[in-house]
């Protein structure tokens, strides 16, 4: 501040020029700084008054001082009124300002000095702010919605208090009064101490949410909130003069956060008892609040569960994947739903599932998640359970030989069917998902549609057993037959939902079982069309099988022989062994054999070779014994007849030794008589001749007996020679006739052939023929001998005799060996029954043929015949 200064003035020196003077006033001067003459006019300005009144330089200033518009009229006014009467002016606050321009308010202060003559201005601006903004401040102040007063000096004295403190601290009369006189109700609530504390310190104070209790509060009980500022007011000296409090009334805030976080306490009491774990989580994903239940389960402690703490109490199997799709449910603001397991205190892992939805406040502002976990381990046991159930039941049915498939539905859709199925159907898994009808169109017009669709209806089951099923199997359709189940499948409410098929394919066993039949019945009628008598008999001895042949021996029907065992048919001088050596193979199971006779239809005995023999299973036990018996009547016979034969051989070798050891013994002792050796008197010639006939008939005899032990070894040789058959029968019949005068014994040549042949057997042959005709007919003893063509050159010898002749039933068998027809007096015709046998086989080995025509008592026809020997040369 300039001040003027008498002394100064004074002892100015004359010859310093007024500008000079005027000069280094102005500049030495802060403020804005003029310097006029008496007239008013510009002499010097500083920079800051050009600054301050905007004048670009100094001639601009000296125009508008001397000559201006008038910004300085009002200046010019004072100084030239106030100096005319010698006064300074002090601290004038004038507004410098034209019509058009305004440069706010400054303080004036000016001088006058005499020598030179100098009029001396200062400007200090009023600042134009602080005058606004006071201005402005006291309409704030006064319209306010806060709280605001201003204390004074230390005792708070209440200088300046505004409507709304008047308000809230009830229309008092506090202004000039210090803040202990005017609120003595703040005794103890700490404020005097506060508003003291800032008053000291010079610091601001600032309050939130502190509780005061004033006397205007109607509820005594209710404490109101300020959020409140103490700002110290200082003087020019810095020094603390006061105190502006400003304050806000936040009761209903307080109260209503109070209530708020009273509700959300009662919320979590809530919470804390729900039968559950609650969780709730920020934006952040972060875990800030778990619910009682949550602590209780897993024994966590709450320090442990902030953030991601609560998922060491998760299966280390399940963390990861549980942190994973918890972070991102969080993070993209979607529900969460997993299930893992959880540990709980006692640390067994417990399968819980979690669920959390994303929550929004009321602006639609993400807040993080809320959920819920749910103790499933019951569940998910018995789901284990189940899916561990169905895995198996899947597996083993996958795993399973025996087809298997599962239909669902009415329309029959294969849920499943294992390889073998698929296999058996001659397709491939692609048939899976589809219905039966598309998967098997070959089954249209075969019964199982309709028959599943049976089992859907009833729920009966549905056996199959050899059923024969037509399928396209390598696009040919195919007939196999197998053994099946079809069979319901109900849901837990007993409703039918599908069908489980089953199947094994039996194909193989019904062919071969076919098989077995066809060759069973091919057996039987085998069995049947055999002579012999087949039967079996199971192991204990039980007739379960008999064929025809045993029907016919015994006359009896199927059901009458049922009833019957084999014994019953035997002899009685057989049955004891039979039975007692056929329980004993029973028993033992070897083999049984054994001659027994069978009564036949006809109550006759007939010799049979009964045989069984055991089929045993594979574990070695009887399963059944085939038995034949084959009639051996025959054979029997024949034994007989060897029997008889020797019997016969002893008998016709005896005879004629005996006989002619006789005559001999007779001529001995005839001899010995005759002293002198005289052959007179002795029957000499008779005796040879009986000798004679005894030695030819042992002599033939023995010679049949090589031939047929010749030809049993097929050791008959033939020598042939080509000779005339009438020759040898005429010489034959002259030999025969010779011992046999007796007998008429006529030939007659009705041809003439040669043959080749073995003259000897011929002639034998021949002998045996005429010898027997001889032998058998004993009453009529015209023999008739003809050498006849038969056939193209052939020639044959018929021997005809009107003896006994031979009856149809005998007339074949006679040609066997040993056969000798029965008579009722055996002895009459002696014999061995080899002589035709010999015969036959002696014509075979010639080419030849003998046969027989005979009627019985009228006499036989033996006739053999043979080719002529001019045809078998020509044909050798
Ligand atoms: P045998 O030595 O008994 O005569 P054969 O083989 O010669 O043996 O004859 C067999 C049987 O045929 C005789 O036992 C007899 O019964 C019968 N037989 C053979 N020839 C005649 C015949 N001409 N007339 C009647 N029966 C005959």
């Amino acid at each position: 501040m300039i001040r003027s200064s008498e002394n100064s003035e004074n002892k100015l020196p004359k010859q310093i020029a007024k500008k000079d003077l005027a000069r280094a006033i102005a500049s030495s001067a802060q403020e804005a700084y003029l310097v006029l003459d008496g007239e008013l006019n510009y002499i010097e300005a500083n920079a800051q008054f050009l600054h301050t009144f905007q004048f670009q330089d100094k001639a601009k200033a000296i125009s508008e001082i001397n000559h201006g518009d008038g910004i300085f009229n009002d200046l010019k006014d004072l100084l030239a009124g106030k100096l005319s009467l010698h006064k300074n002016i002090e601290n004038s606050e004038i507004s410098i300002k034209s019509t058009h321009r305004s440069f706010g308010r400054f303080k004036v202060n000016a001088s006058k000095t005499q020598d030179p003559e100098l009029i001396l201005v200062s400007f200090s601006a009023v600042s134009k702010d602080e005058d606004e903004n006071l201005e402005n401040f006291n309409d704030i102040f006064s319209q306010a919605p806060a709280m605001m007063c201003v204390l004074r000096g230390p005792e708070h004295v209440f200088e300046k208090v505004n409507k709304n403190y008047f308000n809230v601290v009830g229309q008092r009369d506090i202004l000039g009064k210090p803040v202990r006189e005017a609120l003595p109700e703040l005794e103890g609530q700490g404020f005097y101490e506060m508003l003291d504390g800032v008053y000291n310190s010079g610091k601001a104070f600032i309050g939130n949410e502190i509780p005061v209790k004033l006397q205007s509060d109607t509820d005594q009980s209710e404490n109101s909130f300020l959020d409140f500022v103490y700002q110290p007011i200082f003087d020019s000296n810095k020094e603390v003069k006061g105190i502006f409090v400003h304050a806000i009334d936040i009761t209903e805030k307080v109260l209503a956060k109070r209530r708020l976080e009273q509700s959300e306490n009662d919320l979590r009491n809530v919470i804390d008892a729900v039968p559950a774990i609650i969780w709730i989580t920020g934006a952040d994903g972060l875990n800030n609040y778990l619910n009682q239940k949550w602590f209780e389960f897993t024994g966590q402690s709450a320090g442990v569960v902030k953030n991601f703490g609560w998922l060491e109490a998760v299966h280390p199997e399940d963390r990861d994947r549980v942190k994973r799709e918890f972070k991102k449910a969080s993070n993209e603001r979607l529900v969460f739903h997993e299930s893992f397991r959880l540990r709980n205190k006692e640390g067994e892992y417990r399968w819980v599932l979690d669920t959390g939805s994303p929550k929004f406040n009321a602006e639609g502002k993400y807040e993080g998640m809320i959920g819920m976990v749910i103790d499933i381990n019951e569940e998910k046991q018995k789901e284990r359970l189940i899916s561990e159930k169905e895995h198996r039941i899947r597996s083993i049915i996958e795993e399973a030989d025996v087809a298997t498939a599962l239909y669902t539905g009415k329309e029959m859709r294969i849920a499943m069917a294992n390889d073998a199925m698929v296999n058996l159907w001659g397709k491939d898994k692609s048939v899976i998902g589809t219905t039966l009808h598309e998967a098997l169109p070959e089954l249209e017009g075969q019964p199982f549609h309709d028959l599943l669709q049976g089992v859907y209806a009833t729920g009966e089951t549905y056996w199959g057993k050899e059923d024969p099923v037509d399928l396209m199997i390598d696009n040919k359709l195919q007939t196999g037959y197998f053994n099946f189940t079809y069979k319901a499948l109900r849901n837990e409410n007993g409703e039918i939902y599908g069908i489980l098929n089953m199947a094994i394919d039996v194909s193989e066993m019904v062919r071969s079982k076919e098989q077995l039949k066809d060759s069973e019945s091919k057996y039987r009628q085998m069995a049947d069309l055999m002579p012999e008598k087949v039967c079996n008999i199971d192991a204990s001895g039980k007739l379960i099988y008999f064929n025809q042949g045993w029907l016919e021996f015994t006359g009896l029907s199927k059901k009458d022989f049922e009833t019957k065992n084999l014994e019953d048919f035997i002899h009685p001088s057989e049955k004891e062994e039979f039975l007692e050596s056929w329980q004993q193979s029973l028993k033992t199971g070897k083999d049984f054999e054994m001659e027994v006779r069978f009564l036949n239809k006809k109550g006759k005995y007939r010799w049979h070779l009964n045989r069984a023999e055991a089929i045993f299973d594979d574990n070695g036990n009887i399963q059944i014994w085939i038995c034949m018996a084959t009639e051996i009547q025959k054979i029997k016979a024949e034994e007989k007849r060897k029997e008889d034969f020797l019997k016969l051989v002893s008998h016709e070798l005896k005879t004629p030794v005996t006989s002619i050891k006789g005559y001999v013994q007779l001529l001995l002792n005839l001899l010995k008589k005759k002293k002198d050796g005289e052959l007179s008197g002795i029957p000499l010639e008779t005796s040879l001749q009986r000798i004679d006939q005894q030695v030819v008939r042992l002599t033939r005899l023995i010679s049949e007996m090589l031939d047929l032990s010749r030809i049993e070894k097929n050791k008959l040789v033939l020598q042939k020679e080509n000779f005339s058959i009438n020759e040898l029968v005429t010489e034959t019949i002259q030999d025969i006739s010779y011992t046999n005068s007796e007998y008429n014994i006529r030939i007659e040549e009705d041809h003439q052939a040669r043959i080749y042949a073995d003259r000897d057997r011929i002639g034998q042959v021949l002998i045996n023929l005429v010898t027997n005709a001889i032998k058998y007919s004993p009453q009529n003893q015209d023999i008739k001998v003809r050498i006849h063509k038969s056939g193209k050159n052939k020639v044959a010898v018929s021997v005809i005799d009107s003896g006994m002749g031979i009856d149809k039933e005998n007339q074949k068998k006679i040609f066997k060996r040993f056969y000798r027809i029965d008579f009722k007096n055996e002895d009459t015709y002696s014999g061995f029954g080899i002589g035709l046998y010999l015969a036959n086989e002696i014509m075979k080995r010639h080419k030849g043929k003998i046969s027989l025509e005979s009627e019985k008592g009228k006499g036989s026809i033996f006739t053999f015949s043979l080719d002529e020997a001019s045809n078998h040369l020509q044909s050798n």
